[in-house]
């Protein structure tokens, strides 16, 4: 079946969701850059506050380990005759610990390894030989030493700077000790604890070795970290920042420094998921922020599209109904067209039903109608055609033959066949538009021309002849029906003669398949 009154999209609907589209697009396109680069600002800004932060701790305590180191000096110069007068050590080494608060416990051990002075006092280990591999570094060293982590014979897991005390004469005495209590309070905590988990952000530091001996965490002190990226780094006297992958296998910003005199690094990082969860956030206030201007642009699009399309889709659907030529015109003339397109389409639609409305009039004249029906004879057909010819106006045609007509004179005789066949060609008249032109091309046969028609229009009318005849009572006959072809002639360079033979084979068409029905051609 022929599809003849399927709707296409209009001209608005198109408008509205080509903008839309594009708005969508765009819109997306923007959320998508500013995300981006936020994503990298973000990523950027976190690395370098880490980087300053690490840089600014890594400072603070090589500070800490460098006037540590100097009043253990201190210490060591004023003991270099005194090691044998234990009142003065013991007080020594209270004021050491006392005094500075640096430390959480001072010890001084003789050349032999044997703890001759501890503070506090209460731990019962005076008198002690040191034998730990880890507890002789500093006596093997005979120098300024900020020691390995190891176990202190108290149990204590501990980190110690120490000075070594030398006689006048430059023998080896031993030294003295201040140590740093890595699993408890101690003023490593003191200094950088305060920071941790400042938004989500914390701190942690590493010796040479990469083990850890300050983090937030104190379980994991002692741990030793071989694949973080940004410890290796740092253990190498680097200073930057990076995004990395931590320990635990999650994505860190973190920024590095070291700790020039102790060969330590401080790492300060916040986890890439947090920070960029922030961004989120962000992302999402961008959203809503953009809502009332996406809606105001919406709306805008709208009215736009309605005002963009409204004079073609008058235009349009004035022509598509048209059905009386006169009111055609009058409404075609209301329309203001506001731009260029439309108001030549409006100048051309009016031309063309003016040429049409022309070549009715010309056809008005006797020797062009025929006398039986009142209708244009051969000649006017003619006439007609030639006209659309010469304008090149594009029209569609209905071939109509009345079915077993011959019946009709051989039962009612040859007079009352004029009869119908004049009261076939009133309703035909009657059921056509007025600016159709109705021909009878002979006997019991007519042509109705329909200028500026498509195919599927001119369907249309067919059918309503055809129904019309249907259900229409004669005179004498009472019943008759009629069969119909219909085709298009869109204009040169097709001739109006093979469009003429296409309604022929159209309405041959329609006798063959059972009469009463219409047929398209080509
Ligand atoms: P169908 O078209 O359905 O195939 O059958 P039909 O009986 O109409 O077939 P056909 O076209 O062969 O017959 C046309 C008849 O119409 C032949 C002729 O006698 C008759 N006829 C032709 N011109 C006139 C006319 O002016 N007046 C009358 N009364 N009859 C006419
Ligand atoms: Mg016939
Ligand atoms: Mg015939």
């Amino acid at each position: 079946m022929h599809e003849r009154t399927k709707e296409k999209l209009n001209l608005r609907k198109l408008i509205l969701l080509l903008c839309v589209f594009s708005v969508v697009i765009t819109l997306l396109n923007s959320f998508y850059s500013i995300y981006r680069v936020q994503r990298e600002l973000l990523i950027n800004n976190t690395i370098e506050s880490n980087r300053v932060y690490a840089e600014k701790m890594a400072e603070m305590t090589d500070v800490f380990i460098e006037s540590g180191m100097n009043q253990l000096a201190y210490s060591a110069k004023s003991l270099s005759n005194k090691m044998n007068d234990s009142a003065v050590l013991v007080e020594e080494v209270d004021r050491l610990r006392t005094q500075t608060n640096s430390f959480n416990s001072v010890v001084i051990v003789n050349a032999k390894g044997v703890i001759v002075s501890i503070s506090p006092e209460n731990i019962r280990i005076k008198g002690m030989k040191l034998e730990s591999e880890r507890s002789l570094q500093s006596l093997k060293a005979q120098r300024p030493l900020i020691t390995d982590p190891f176990i202190s014979p108290a149990g204590n897991y501990l980190t110690s700077l120490s000075y070594p005390i030398f006689s006048a004469s430059g023998e080896y005495l031993g030294y003295v000790g201040g140590t740093i209590y890595l699993e408890k309070k101690n003023i490593l905590t003191a200094l950088l604890g305060k920071h941790s988990y400042k938004d989500g952000s914390y701190l942690f530091v590493v010796d040479r070795h990469r083990t850890l001996i300050y983090h937030p965490d104190k379980n994991r002190v002692g741990e030793v970290i071989t694949i973080n990226q940004a410890i290796n780094a740092v253990v190498e006297g680097q200073y930057g920042g990076r995004d990395i992958v931590n320990s635990q296998g999650i994505d860190m910003l973190a920024g590095y420094a070291p700790v020039k005199g102790s060969n330590w690094g401080v790492i300060a990082q916040r986890s890439k998921a947090l920070t960029l969860a922030e961004l989120d956030d962000q992302m999402w206030k961008v959203l809503l922020e953009s809502i009332p201007i996406g809606l105001l642009t919406l709306l805008l699009i709208w009215i736009s599209a309605f005002f963009i399309s409204k004079p073609l889709w008058q235009l349009a659907s004035t022509v598509k109904a048209f059905d009386n030529h006169a009111l055609t015109i009058e409404e075609l003339k209301a329309i203001k067209p506001w731009y260029f397109e439309a108001s030549h389409l409006k100048q051309n639609f009016l031309k063309a039903l003016n040429i049409v409305s022309m070549t009715i009039e010309k056809l008005h004249s006797e020797s062009m109608t025929d006398a039986l029906t009142g209708l244009l004879n051969r000649r006017g057909l003619e006439t007609a055609l030639e006209h659309f010819r010469a304008h090149n106006v594009p029209f569609s045609m209905l071939a109509l033959d009345v079915d077993h007509f011959k019946k009709v004179n051989d039962t009612f005789g040859h007079d009352a066949g004029d009869e119908l066949l004049k009261e076939v060609a009133q309703l035909m008249k009657l059921q056509a538009r007025d600016l159709d032109v109705v021909c009878r091309s002979g006997g019991e046969e007519f042509m109705i021309f329909l200028a500026n028609t498509d195919l599927n229009q001119a369907f249309e009318v067919a059918e309503r002849v055809r129904k019309s005849m249907e259900s229409h009572h004669f005179s004498v006959v009472n019943k008759i029906t009629i069969s119909v072809g219909v085709s298009h002639w869109a204009g040169e360079p097709q001739t109006i003669k093979s469009a003429l033979k296409e309604a022929d084979k159209a309405l041959y068409l329609a006798k063959e398949n059972g009469r009463n029905r219409t047929e398209l051609g080509a």
